[in-house]
């Protein structure tokens, strides 16, 4: 009886996606701890309205359930944010500025540690030592760059580690030199861990602290709930420390991580993790483990059926078919969801045999597997992800061809042909498969309204063409959103009590300034949340 019990909060005169069975749409919804009691039209929903209600009024604002990020790396994310981040820079001046500004503001760190240092905006591509120092030189200063395969080093950092003119390139690494043979600055590839490994390593208390930020960021784009996808013992206690602390505003899993190449042993460690930290857990869902069969694409480390382009070998997978099958297997037996990185077409078709495996052995289980990332699969290996209950786990932001990864680094190592079958999200879709997004984050960006853009475009964020790339591989938006909220849901086991806007629910919402269905394609990328409630708590606000 709602005139004994009124609700806590009343959202009225919104445009509310309650994403349930029939995508009903509602004006408004009613909100008592955390959940929601009750949905429907805000005239009807007064009747909710007690002393204390508090009231918001939407504004014909859109509302949808709240975003699950189900492939996210939060502490390295955070450790990148608290360290000198220069990922969105890509003007020298700016560049410059950030770096002095950040020691400046940081006296009490040993190292000036960065990241995302876009190379080509400073020094054309191999910048200086002594530009470096004329910034910091009191202190060692490390900066990796975006594609992490270079870093610019000062005087202090060169010193420190002793690199001279009578230092000798590492083999697979490259120390840049002045004429007279002295380091000039910037070190290439294995050249990097000459000045990397004397860099102290975070602390856990910094770790915590990263995993907070992280936090805070995605919910300012409307992310409530995630699986982090790669956890060792010291990320555990890091999301143990934060729930105890009463910060941890968000549902969480974990995937912990599988060191492959142990096998066997590797299940039985990953077990053991689970045994020791589950219990002292509140909310955190720790029966998830990560396995990565193969490498990626651009690096020729995944594994295909074929050849690379022009090469003589075609990447193979860590551990073979048969003991992979048998690792899987126990998974499932033990209760474990496994949510595999498979990149090459021959990875994925694997995965889906071990899967396939495990289903043999003991018949289909509710354990919610998943594969990540899918960057090529076989057409014939399509139709099995509905098959085998499977859920396609996708970072639908990197389905571009305006991303150089795809055109210089892809496409041309597999051929006309096969990158038909690059990301083949539609094709997967319309065989009634799972799905489910994720930002991959620190990797790519975590705001996942760039990635709905290129999902339903197959083209950049802010590209000018307007024919789809793959046009076969299109989702529709309601796909999309689908993955974000009650497939994410159902990959973290929650979709009895989240993942839709009905009645019983939890109030974890995003409120939008934008139209998420009916906006233009090519302005998707701007929507930007105004509030998120995470179980009723708003976690982030942009309105007064
Ligand atoms: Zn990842």
């Amino acid at each position: 009886n709602n005139s004994e019990r009124p609700a806590d909060l009343l959202l009225i005169n919104g445009q509310i996606y309650t994403q349930d069975d029939a995508l009903q749409q509602v004006e408004a919804l009613a909100i008592s701890d955390g959940k929601i009691v009750a949905a429907g039209s805000s005239r009807e929903l007064m009747a909710w309205q007690g002393d204390s209600t508090k009231i918001l009024d939407l504004t014909q604002r859109v509302v949808l359930p709240g975003f699950t990020d189900s492939h996210i790396h939060p502490i390295s994310a955070g450790l990148r944010i608290l360290s000198c981040d220069l990922s969105e820079l890509r003007d020298e001046t700016a560049i410059l500025q950030t770096i002095r500004e950040y020691a400046r503001t940081h006296p009490e760190n040993d190292w000036i540690k960065g990241g995302g240092l876009w190379l080509p905006a400073v020094g054309g591509g191999n910048p200086s030592r002594y530009l470096l120092d004329s910034l910091v030189a009191d202190r060692p200063v490390y900066l990796t760059s975006t594609d992490g395969h270079s870093a610019w080093v000062n005087s202090k950092a060169l010193e420190l580690a002793q690199i001279n003119a009578d230092t000798k390139d590492p083999t697979g690494g490259v120390i840049e030199r002045q004429p007279d043979g002295e380091p000039s600055g910037v070190l290439r590839e294995y050249a990097m861990r000459l000045v990397s490994r004397l860099i102290p390593p975070q602390s856990f208390t910094e770790k915590v602290q990263a995993l907070e930020l992280a936090m805070h960021e995605a919910h300012r784009v409307g992310v409530t709930a995630w699986i982090d996808a790669a956890v060792d013992e010291e990320s555990i206690k890091a999301y143990l420390e934060l729930e105890r602390q009463g910060k941890l505003k968000l549902d969480v899993s974990l995937s912990l991580l599988t060191e492959i190449i142990k096998g066997m042993d590797a299940v039985a460690e990953v077990e053991a993790l689970y045994q020791r930290y589950q219990a002292q857990a509140q909310r955190i869902n720790m029966h998830s483990t990560k396995i990565l069969i193969d490498g990626v694409i651009e690096g020729k480390t995944a594994a295909l059926f074929d050849n690379y382009t022009g090469e003589d070998f075609r990447g193979e997978p860590y551990i073979d078919a048969e003991l992979y099958q048998q690792m899987i297997a126990a998974y499932d037996s033990l209760g474990f969801q496994v949510h595999v990185h498979a990149c090459g077409d021959r990875a994925v078709s694997m995965t889906l045999d071990a899967f396939e495996y495990a289903q043999a052995q003991h018949g289909k289980s509710d354990h919610r597997h998943h594969i990540v990332h899918l960057q090529l699969m076989k057409e014939k290996d399509i139709p099995r992800f509905a098959e085998l209950d499977l859920t396609a786990n996708l970072q639908t932001l990197w389905a571009t061809p305006e991303d150089t990864y795809i055109s210089e680094l892809t496409i041309p190592v597999l051929g006309p042909q096969r990158s038909e079958w690059i990301y083949p999200f539609g094709a997967i879709a319309r065989t009634g498969a799972r799905i489910a997004c994720g930002s991959d984050w620190p990797v790519t960006s975590v705001n996942p309204f760039p990635a709905l853009q290129v999902a339903v475009s197959r083209r950049g964020p802010d590209s000018l063409k307007r024919t789809p790339w793959t046009p076969q591989h299109l989702l529709s938006r309601q796909a999309v959103v689908s993955g974000y909220t009650i497939g994410g849901a159902y990959l973290m086991n929650q979709d009895t009590h989240r993942g839709r806007l009905c009645p019983g629910m939890d109030a974890s919402l995003i409120v939008l300034d934008q139209d998420v269905f009916h906006l233009p394609t090519n302005h998707l990328y701007q929507i930007k949340p105004v509030l998120t409630l995470w179980r009723g708590e708003p976690v982030f606000s942009a309105i007064d």
